[in-house]
């Protein structure tokens, strides 16, 4: 399943509300839902473009509704002016009342500008944030007595002047953003003529209705009576337009008892769920007057990259070309071994920014200039404060910048999204925006009140799309601080926490800064150092804890008593300088391609391991034990094994913990459930090692094969590691007296049952996510198919031996003779569901999976048959048994049926 990642420049925002959840999310059962609670189902909404049917076509063309005004006759452009005050710029303004009128000069017609959409005032919630959105190439048309804004499409050409560039503007059409009326004759002298600017931007041209729709299904629209201008501004290159947008409907829906996923939902932070005024920023700005020489991408290196199909040569086998998303860097003195730049690359803090905090964002930006250095540029990144009476909103487009946010959410996002000149790759403005939820978490300790999963953003090779560094970490530092709480090391009020809280988010901007210098993520980077490595604080203050800032590296804790490396990544690693390296070192034009595959072909050093989203996948999908989000060390599986230690560790020591009187026993609750988030993190990166294949994207000449085939020994200890330590009932033991204390807080979580703690459902949770990969589809082809990638007869972890492992750990019970306590009960159910469901199901289960399955279920029934007559069992047991066996025989019987998908 994949994000149509190239296809659509998708909004941003829509994106993260809406379709990466999709995208993103684990496949669809093949196996039945277990009965843990379904993941949070996601509005599936298409990327949409600023007009559906949801959103307002633009206001401004004849005949919508809405206060389109009739097309006055043009007055004399002296008349029009006369009072207003004129903003002078490139493009000059004219402001009277609340009307702005935007002068075109008759050169400023059909010439390409960068229209540039942030959102400057959000909901606090539901990713309504205020972020950077979406940029076009916008011309300005005149038709009659209306100039309209057009999208152009930019993405398919062929070479000026020959047929195919005609046949590519035939083919592909351009958009309309929005139109306005010409309201004055053109100047006696210039021939500028005015258009009402109000007409052409006081409009839903981010598509935040349908933004709206996504995340609440509720029938909000753009009003634009009551939508202004708050402010305009021209400068030399350009000219700004914020925008207070008002988005309102009539009546709120009535509520509905069903359980529809599509019923109506209300903003939470609306003191009137009908009506809210949000902010928007738009910088219509120059181009560069000469275009930026394009840098050929090359897939063993992770940058983001424009994509652009080029028509003029039928030699290529495809007409796509992919092109590296990078600032325009040229060194001063080319000559000098080390030169300060023409133009550095600014980063401005925005005066939002906590004082406190403000050198440790410096810090974690200026980090990049080391990887700068190494490749001759001296100072190549700055940092510059925005004044508290600053003029200009960092939100425009010559401001690069990094801005802080609130929500009511209790996790931590950060984003880093970037605005490229799609016909170069050239990088024009980035603005980052990162959630105060950073500065909090590392210091609240026992985390907050629930695992609640933060929505997952959007990660793309596109422009426009964002980052998001948060989604785990929230589980991530709750956990490491509730543990180095509980062994006596952190004290939240000390200074060794303000330290942390410092290095994390020094952490965070580095990565993402490195995202907006044209960085994608590395999830294979944390496999590169030993666990004796980041163990040495030395080491890993000099190296780093992996190999790369653009990993989610999860925090390094020791196991007790062990020694303790710095818990989080404290500077660059070798792939950032290596991906800084091909992006950014300046090269002769007749070197360059050259030069750069020579680069690239470094990829396959191991201090160079790279692997990005696509890899990572999510659930089943993943095949790639090496690369994942939050680990570190060498060896995943080893990870995985400290991880559960670490889980266990947390649950003994707050077991043992007395805490003092009048404190809320919902830390007991918190640090419970974080240390299950860790353990299934654990489990199932353990689990993809079954059936795992390690892929690198490397090209010929490289000793390295692109897929390998985890070996036997290694499937075969991860199989261990989990039928051990998640199928066993002693994995989970704590005593009845803790389990009576663990209670929620009641303002977070309601009162009585909804605030306990049911373990046996955590359990199963934890147990199913990684039975339905081992019992899914795609771990029994890839096992299937490894046959054929192992050299020599030697022989793999064969599906049979997965099979029979799972069926006789699952079911230990049966040959002992006590009875069968009720969380394997639970475990074994829904192995008989997902075993009924593969045999029973008419399509997609390989065929010798259900063959197998056929086979063991045959032995299991008679296992049974025998255990039912077994004296100590439950009345419960014995019932469960005969339950399994009886439906396990129906499943035997029954004619193949069309279920489930
Ligand atoms: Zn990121």
């Amino acid at each position: 399943m994949k994000l149509q990642r190239h296809r659509f420049q998708i909004l941003p925002a829509v994106v993260l509300a809406a379709c990466v959840p999709v995208a993103f999310a684990q496949k669809p059962a093949q196996t039945p839902p277990p009965q843990t609670p379904p993941a949070p189902t996601t509005p599936q909404s298409q990327p949409a473009p600023a007009t559906t049917s949801t959103v307002q076509l633009p206001t401004t063309l004849p005949g919508t509704p809405q206060s389109t005004p009739p097309v006055p006759s043009p007055r004399a452009f002296a008349t029009v002016t006369k009072d207003a005050e004129e903003h002078n710029g490139f493009f000059t303004l004219f402001e009277k009342d609340d009307r702005v009128l935007l002068e075109l000069k008759p050169e400023q017609l059909n010439k390409p500008y960068y229209l540039s959409i942030n959102r400057t005032g959000g909901l606090g919630e539901n990713f309504i944030y205020p972020f950077m959105m979406r940029g076009y190439i916008v011309e300005f048309r005149k038709v009659g007595g209306l100039v309209q804004m057009i999208a152009k499409n930019t993405r398919y050409r062929a070479q000026e002047g020959t047929p195919l560039a005609l046949a590519a503007q035939q083919s592909f059409a351009d958009s309309l953003l929005g139109s306005a009326p010409v309201v004055s004759e053109p100047h006696p002298e210039t021939k500028a003529i005015l258009v009402d600017a109000n007409a052409l931007l006081i409009a839903d041209i981010a598509g935040t209705a349908t933004e709206l729709e996504a995340a609440y299904h509720a029938p909000y629209a753009f009003d634009q009576r009551n939508s202004s201008f708050t402010k305009v501004r021209a400068t030399a290159d350009m000219a700004t337009f914020a925008v207070s947008a008002h988005f309102a409907m009539p009546k709120i829906p009535a509520p509905s008892n069903n359980n529809n996923p599509n019923a109506p939902t209300l903003p939470g932070t609306l003191e009137d769920a009908r009506s809210m005024f949000l902010g928007y920023h738009y910088s219509l700005a120059k181009l560069p007057d000469q275009p930026m020489r394009v840098r050929k991408a090359d897939a063993r290196v992770g940058h983001f990259v424009s994509r652009q199909y080029e028509f003029t040569s039928d030699i290529a086998p495809f007409p796509r070309q992919y092109m590296v998303n990078r600032w325009r860097l040229e060194k001063k003195d080319p000559t000098a071994a080390l030169s300060e730049p023409k133009e550095p690359i600014v980063f401005w803090l925005d005066r939002n920014i906590p004082v406190e905090y403000r050198d440790t964002v410096k810090a974690g930006v200026l980090e990049w200039n080391k990887a700068f250095e190494k490749i001759g540029f001296k100072d190549a990144v700055r940092v510059e404060m925005q004044p508290n009476d600053a003029d200009f909103d960092t939100a425009d487009l010559r401001h690069a910048s990094i801005k802080w946010y609130l929500d009511t959410s209790d996790g931590a996002l950060a984003i880093g999204p970037r605005r490229v000149d799609p016909r170069t790759g050239e990088i024009l403005d980035a603005d980052i925006a990162i959630s105060q939820g950073w500065t909090r978490l590392p210091r609240r300790l026992a985390g907050e009140q629930f695992p609640k999963p933060m929505p997952r953003a959007a990660h793309s090779n596109d422009e426009g799309t964002l980052c998001e560094y948060g989604a785990e970490s929230f589980n991530e530092a709750a956990f490491a601080a509730g543990l180095l709480e509980a062994r006596g090391e952190l004290d939240p009020s000390s200074p060794e926490a303000e330290a942390i809280v410092k290095a994390t988010l020094k952490d965070v901007v580095t990565h993402e800064v490195g995202h907006t210098l044209g960085l994608r993520h590395n999830f294979r980077a944390s496999t590169i150092y030993t666990e004796e490595q980041i163990s040495d604080p030395e080491f890993t203050r000099k190296h780093g804890i992996g190999g790369s800032v653009m990993d989610y590296n999860a925090w390094n804790i020791a196991l007790d008593k062990e020694r303790q490396g710095e818990y989080v990544m404290s500077t660059l690693g070798p792939y950032d300088y290596w991906a800084i390296e091909y992006a950014y070192r300046e090269i002769p034009a007749d070197k360059e391609s050259q030069e750069l595959s020579r680069i690239a072909s470094r990829s396959n050093e191991p201090q160079l391991a790279f692997a990005t989203d696509e890899e990572t996948g999510i659930g089943i999908e993943a095949a790639d034990p090496e690369v994942n989000q939050r680990d570190i060390g060498h060896d995943p599986l080893v990870f995985a094994q400290r991880r559960m230690t670490l889980s266990r560790e947390l649950w003994d020591r707050w077991q043992d913990r007395k805490l003092p009187d009048g404190e809320g026993r919902d830390v007991l609750y918190r640090n419970v459930v974080s240390g299950f988030s860790q353990y299934s993190l654990a489990a199932q990166v353990a689990a993809k090692y079954v059936g795992g294949v390690v892929y690198v994207r490397d090209h010929a000449g490289s000793p390295r094969a692109s897929f390998t085939p985890i070996s036997p020994e290694r499937q075969r200890q991860a199989l261990k590691l989990v039928t051990d330590g998640l199928f066993q009932v002693d994995s989970f033991k704590f005593k009845p007296e803790f389990l009576t204390r663990v209670a929620a807080d009641p303002f977070e979580a309601g009162v009585g049952e909804r605030a306990s703690f049911t373990l046996p459902a955590r359990v199963l949770a934890v147990q199913t996510q990684v039975l339905d990969r081992l019992m899914s589809d795609a771990v029994a082809q890839r096992l299937l198919d490894s046959s054929f990638k192992i050299e020599g007869g030697k022989k793999g972890l064969t599906l049979a031996d997965l099979y029979d492992t799972l069926q006789g750990s699952i079911w230990s019970d049966l040959k002992g003779t006590g009875d069968i306590p009720l969380m394997r009960r639970n475990l074994q159910r829904e192995h008989v569901r997902r075993v009924t469901f593969m045999l029973t199901r008419a399509n997609g289960t390989p065929a010798d999976a259900r063959a197998l399955q056929r086979e063991n279920t045959k032995t299991l029934v008679t296992q049974l048959r025998a255990a039912e007559k077994r004296p100590g069992l439950s009345k419960e047991a014995r019932a469960h048994v005969a339950d399994a066996r009886d439906t396990l025989e129906e499943a035997l019987k029954a004619p193949m049926q069309r279920v489930g998908i």
